[in-house]
């Protein structure tokens, strides 16, 4: 599979920007459709190892998509699982919005 560090980069700011621009508020039929995204994503992620981890993520953290701000940290905190996995620092899911709304920058 491609690179893992850059895949995984580039994946983790698609994922919380999206969730940084979920609606606030969302209808039925986006959190249907959000959780389907979520689960499709978890199968078809190109790094075998990690997807495989993030489905048993998925199954015993249910993704929470009522809300922008439910849906952040619910991504934020599965960040964390593969953070604490790899030995790196956890990210204080308070300032995730802070992190993923307005800049690209690192
Ligand atoms: P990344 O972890 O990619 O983070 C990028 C930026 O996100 C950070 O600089 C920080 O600003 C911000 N950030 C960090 N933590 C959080 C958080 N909790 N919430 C919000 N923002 C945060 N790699 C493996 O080797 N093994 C795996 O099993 C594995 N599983 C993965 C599963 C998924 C679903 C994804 C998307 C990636 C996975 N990766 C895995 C890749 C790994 O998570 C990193 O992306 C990669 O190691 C590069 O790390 P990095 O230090 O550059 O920063």
């Amino acid at each position: 599979p491609p690179d893992s560090g850059a895949l995984g980069r580039a994946t983790w700011t698609l994922l919380h920007t999206m969730a940084a621009n979920y609606p606030e508020t969302a209808s039925l039929e986006e959190q249907r459709d959000m959780k389907m995204f979520i689960k499709t994503f978890a199968r078809f992620y190109p790094c075998w190892w990690c997807a495989k981890d993030f489905r048993k993520y998925i199954a015993s953290q249910e993704p929470q998509v009522e809300s922008r701000e439910k849906l952040g940290w619910w991504m934020c905190m599965a960040h964390n699982e593969v953070n604490v996995k790899l030995g790196k620092p956890e990210f204080d899911c308070n300032n995730w919005l802070k992190r993923w709304k307005t800049g690209w920058d690192d």
